[in-house]
């Protein structure tokens, strides 16, 4: 698709906009392949103030490629505990290590050759690529998709394969020679700032009011067109928050399994299903635990991108010995230092707290 006349004009006017509006982020004072990489991995669907403290932490432990690909799987992982979407940081370290093992230092500076490593898709490969190594590539994501509907009046549905094509070409032909990352972030910053997603966009404060097509034609508001996002799975599970007696107490962990959701990382142990207290006592006796006084914890409830879990919660103290495979005590240090538990299970953390206040 060739772009309109008009819609080449934007480009200057995008520019000049950026040049005196870009926010100033981490990532923007470094433009080095590496950081760009860490930041567009981590800003996949996750907002920007999230991301700025978790930016930081991850390249002081992690400032290199190398150290990247060297780091013990429970410091990235610690690194990520919260940010979720943990395959993300896997196929980070899986990255790095592939580009290590071909006798490389640092990323490589295409997009063609970006595209190839574990992780990175078309818009990310198109951010690096152009951001880092100005190569004159688009990047296109959701939000880049919405902003380039609404200047070119396209109805054409944002979830279908045809917007894909339709934006990706699109945005191509816009994409300068000269300065092409800037070009990409300044379409992004538009999309953050002012072309906003589910609410009316401040057409008032655009610089490309002037040459936007819907706004001409004052259906702003009604793009872009996205169909509805099928319904999430609900699934119901019951967490036991489990503590022994000693004078530092223990808590019970449990790694999930190395493959699907939140694979490798650490859990309170859980059942599937909304238990009793009968039904608890008899799955822990079962894992070969004796309980004393189970207690009823506030429910939690999380969404995932394609599930939702429920929670309903319990609190035991705990005696026995010998663990089944896959579980295991740690200090309330250990959990905070060296074992990332992900944000679904992180909402019974307040009643630990509350216990060792009360212990102390
Ligand atoms: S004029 Fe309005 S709809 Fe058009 S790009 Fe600017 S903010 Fe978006």
């Amino acid at each position: 698709m060739a772009a309109q006349p008009c819609l080449k004009n934007c480009v200057p006017a995008l520019m000049n906009w950026y040049a005196d509006h870009a926010r100033p982020l981490p990532w923007r004072e470094d433009n080095s392949g590496y950081r760009v990489w860490i930041s567009e991995i981590m800003l996949q669907q996750t907002r920007i103030e999230t991301v700025i403290p978790y930016y930081h932490a991850f390249l002081e432990k992690m400032p290199t490629l190398r150290a990247l690909a060297e780091a013990p799987t429970e410091l990235l992982m610690k690194c990520w505990e919260g940010l979720g979407y943990y395959s993300r940081a896997r196929n980070l370290q899986k990255a790095a290590k592939q580009v290590i093992e071909s006798g490389r230092e640092q990323l490589p500076t295409t997009y063609a050759e970006l595209i190839k490593l574990p992780g990175i898709g078309e818009y990310t490969a198109g951010a690096i690529a152009s951001i880092a190594f100005h190569e004159r590539v688009p990047a296109v994501d959701g939000n880049v998709m919405r902003v380039l509907a609404r200047l070119s009046a396209s109805y054409t549905d944002l979830l279908s394969t045809a917007a894909k094509k339709e934006f990706f070409a699109l945005a191509s032909e816009l994409v300068p020679e000269k300065d092409p990352g800037q070009f990409n972030q300044a379409v992004m910053e538009l999309g953050e700032t002012i072309c906003l997603p589910n609410t009316s966009p401040h057409c008032e404060l655009c610089p490309l009011q002037k040459m936007c097509r819907a706004h001409e034609l004052g259906i702003a508001d009604d793009l872009p067109v996205r169909s509805g996002p099928k319904a999430r799975k609900v699934e119901q599970k019951t967490v036991c928050v489990l503590m022994t007696t000693e004078a530092e107490p223990r808590i019970l962990l449990h790694k999930r399994p190395e493959t699907g959701l939140l694979a490798g990382l650490f859990e309170f142990p859980n059942f599937s299903g909304s238990l009793d207290d009968r039904e608890v006592s008899k799955a822990l006796n079962q894992l070969g635990l004796s309980i004393q006084n189970l207690q009823p914890l506030p429910g939690a409830k999380h969404v995932f991108s394609h599930i939702e879990w429920l929670m309903s919660g319990y609190f035991g103290i705990v005696s026995g010995e010998t663990l089944p495979g896959g579980y295991l005590w740690v200090t309330r240090e250990q959990m905070k230092k060296q074992y990332a538990l992900p944000s679904a299970f992180r909402a019974f953390l307040p009643f630990l707290d509350h216990i060792s206040q009360e212990e102390g």
